[in-house]
């Protein structure tokens, strides 16, 4: 399965994708993740993309983009994939498109995680990584609201969208998922 798991900072995308990943049996792609390995790293793409994540901001997509090619071309990613923090804008859900597209193959569904946002400011606030300080916090929910949160249209008017209710706890929303996984699943019989 192509999935792809969407939520503002603090909705649980991480936390689900563990399971997930195991479950569905595929790679975790996660940009944030992969951004903060090559920032560790210190490689030049690292150098570039420090200060945006420091900040609260897009990484450029060029360097985004970039990472996710190369990762998607590799053979691991051909039965499927769980994408977690990308795309995050219209441009790069559109590169996603043509990236698929070039090994004949498409998304299955999108899982936005719903999550009200004082609920979200308390997560992050609680997890403590160095992009969760309060003015960045506050920074990551003004760039959702206005570069990411438009993609929910986009994929619902695509008819991918699955909005699962993402407050409660970790065991709580891991069996809303499974509960689509499953029907997608028997809906195509596999
Ligand atoms: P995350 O771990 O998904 O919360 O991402 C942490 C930070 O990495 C974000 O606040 C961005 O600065 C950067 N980042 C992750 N994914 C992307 C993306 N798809 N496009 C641009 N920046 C990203």
């Amino acid at each position: 399965m192509r999935v792809v798991i969407f939520g503002p900072p603090g909705a649980g995308k991480g936390t689900q994708a563990e399971w997930l990943t195991t479950h569905l049996s595929v790679p975790h792609l996660s940009t944030g993740e992969m951004l903060r390995e090559v920032i560790a790293k210190g490689t030049a793409v690292g150098r570039a993309a420090q200060s945006y994540i420091d900040d609260g901001k897009l990484v450029p997509n060029d360097l985004v983009i970039q990472i996710v090619d190369d990762r998607l071309k590799e053979d691991d990613c051909r039965a499927g994939f769980l994408l977690d923090g990308f795309p995050r804008t219209l441009a790069q859900a559109e590169t996603l498109n043509k990236l698929l597209d070039a090994h004949s193959e498409a998304l299955d569904m999108v899982i936005d995680l719903a999550v009200p946002n004082e609920i979200l400011n308390k997560r992050l606030l609680d997890r403590g990584r160095t992009d969760d300080a309060e003015d960045v916090i506050q920074k990551r929910f003004e760039v959702f609201q206005a570069e990411t949160k438009p993609l929910l249209e986009h994929y619902d008017s695509r008819g991918l969208l699955r909005s699962v209710d993402g407050t409660g706890t970790r065991d709580e929303v891991r069996q809303r998922i499974r509960q689509l996984i499953d029907q997608h699943a028997s809906a195509n019989n596999d």
